[in-house]
């Protein structure tokens, strides 16, 4: 790897590739390295993304017959569970199929598709290769990597590091601090193969049509855990994420969380029958606004999941990643092309990154990541007591209904307490407002 290039990206996620698109288009000649096989093969998400964010960069993608798309959801339910029973609201609407608002797809397929888009700009795409260490220059100056190949220095004017959440690289280059424990979520995924007509069937869809559920409720072992299940064209993903702080306390191992999903009554009937296809375990930036570290310096960006950049209340990640990816790329080209990637022209990315609607988002619900740690009032006794009280409504017994309310008041005072109540209430919007 001795010829030189003007920007290297480090890792070739939705930030990474996004960027180096926006560059090579406009003639920056551009490397991304990746430790992987292929781009997507160390990823994983529950298989949702975005449509807004990758027209921005691929316009009317979704009409290409080769776009790997798994289904288009137009059904998107919250669930609030507890160990023996359910209760969903959600939203069904035909204007989300044309154009799409949001697909699903598998990790795996998705990166490689987008990262041919790349090879299409003329992007140089090397796999296998880890980055090892962030060359400086005397001043400090960031001028390259260090990758583990034999020769593999790369000196270049500008690095981009979409290196994803844990980021060892950035933490042994002082760049980033070590991310804590309590601001990461451990999320596990079970990919289970049933048949194209069976998810179409089971799930109540149209074809080419799907489902996503956000489920809420004690779960998770008593851990903050919020669980998905997310249609694709023949398979479902079920998925579960809780802090990871909390799951090394946990005696439940993640598999046998996922085992305990799939029996739940409100879950067996979707998956039941499925053979496990994959199973994966990655780590998700739950931190919050707080946790997000400088985006630029002399002679860097970071973007996407480096940065810390994942909306928790919506779960949105990859189109976090996908935006500060294009924002870092345009500004890898103007850097570049008027020959200055120092810290202050690079700064102009920050004011970009907060002008959009990443940070707008992330400083939005600057308090929700400490409304959630360590709270079993949200993940436990707040879906047991709807659980309850729904049950005891529908629950035709002889009793009267007056009879019924005192005792679902009665149970809403003995396991929450009505000033507790109104105290998460009230922190819960300041949190989201
Ligand atoms: C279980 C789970 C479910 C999720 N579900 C969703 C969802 O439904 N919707 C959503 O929007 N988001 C979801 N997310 C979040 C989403 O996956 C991330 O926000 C998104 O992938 C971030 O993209 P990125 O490019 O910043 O980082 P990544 O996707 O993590 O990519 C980083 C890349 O860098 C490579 N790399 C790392 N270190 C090196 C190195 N030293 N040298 C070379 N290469 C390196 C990695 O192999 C990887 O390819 C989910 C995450 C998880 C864990």
């Amino acid at each position: 790897m001795e010829e030189t290039f003007d920007l290297v990206i480090v890792g070739g996620g939705p930030a990474g590739m996004s960027a180096a698109i926006v560059a090579a288009r406009a003639g920056i000649k551009t490397i991304v390295i990746e430790r992987g096989e292929f781009p997507g093969s160390k990823n994983v998400y529950g298989g949702v993304v975005y449509v807004h964010e990758i027209e921005k960069i691929l316009p009317d993608f979704w009409k290409d017959k080769t776009a790997p798309i798994e289904r288009v959801i137009t059904d998107s339910r919250i669930v609030f569970a507890n160990d023996h029973g359910a209760m969903q609201v959600g939203y069904k609407t035909d204007r989300f199929s044309d154009p799409p608002n949001v697909i699903t797809t598998h990790r795996a397929k998705w990166d490689r598709w987008y990262a041919n888009k790349a090879k299409e700009a003329g992007v140089l795409i090397v796999n296998n290769t880890v980055v090892e260490e962030v060359l400086r220059e005397s001043t400090g100056k960031v001028i390259g990597v260090r990758t583990g190949r034999p020769d593999g220095d790369l000196h270049c004017k500008l690095v981009i590091f979409a290196d994803g959440a844990q980021s060892p690289l950035l933490v042994r280059a002082g760049i980033r601090k070590e991310v804590k424990a309590e601001h990461v979520a451990l999320s596990v995924k079970e990919t289970i193969q049933l048949s194209e007509e069976e998810v179409t069937k089971r799930f109540g869809a149209k074809p080419g049509e799907g489902v996503t559920f956000e489920i809420l409720g004690s779960l998770a072992d008593k851990m903050d855990g919020v669980a998905i299940m997310y249609t694709n064209k023949d398979t479902v993903s079920l998925g579960i994420g809780a802090n990871l702080e909390q799951w090394k306390k946990s005696k439940v191992t993640p598999y046998e969380m996922i085992d305990k999903l799939k029996e739940h009554p409100m879950i067996k009937p979707f998956v039941d029958g499925g053979q496990t296809k994959e199973y994966v375990a990655h780590w998700l930036p739950e931190g919050g606004y707080d946790t997000i570290p400088k985006l630029y310096g002399n002679g860097y960006l970071l973007c996407g999941d480096t940065a810390m950049l994942f909306n928790a209340l919506h779960r949105e990640g990859t189109n976090l990643a996908q935006e500060t990816g294009r924002l870092a790329g345009e500004m890898a080209v103007k850097a570049i092309k008027e020959g200055d990637t120092s810290e202050r022209a690079l700064s102009e990315y920050d004011a970009n990154v907060k002008n959009s609607f990443v940070l707008r988002d992330m400083r939005k619900y600057r308090k929700f990541p400490h409304l959630l740690f360590n709270n079993p009032m949200i993940f436990q006794t707040l879906p047991d007591v709807v659980g309850d009280m729904i049950e005891e409504m529908l629950l035709v017994d002889g009793k009267s209904k007056k009879e019924k309310q005192k005792i679902i008041v009665r149970n809403i005072r003995k396991k929450v307490g009505l000033y507790r109540l109104m105290g998460l209430a009230w922190r819960a919007w300041r949190s989201v407002k």
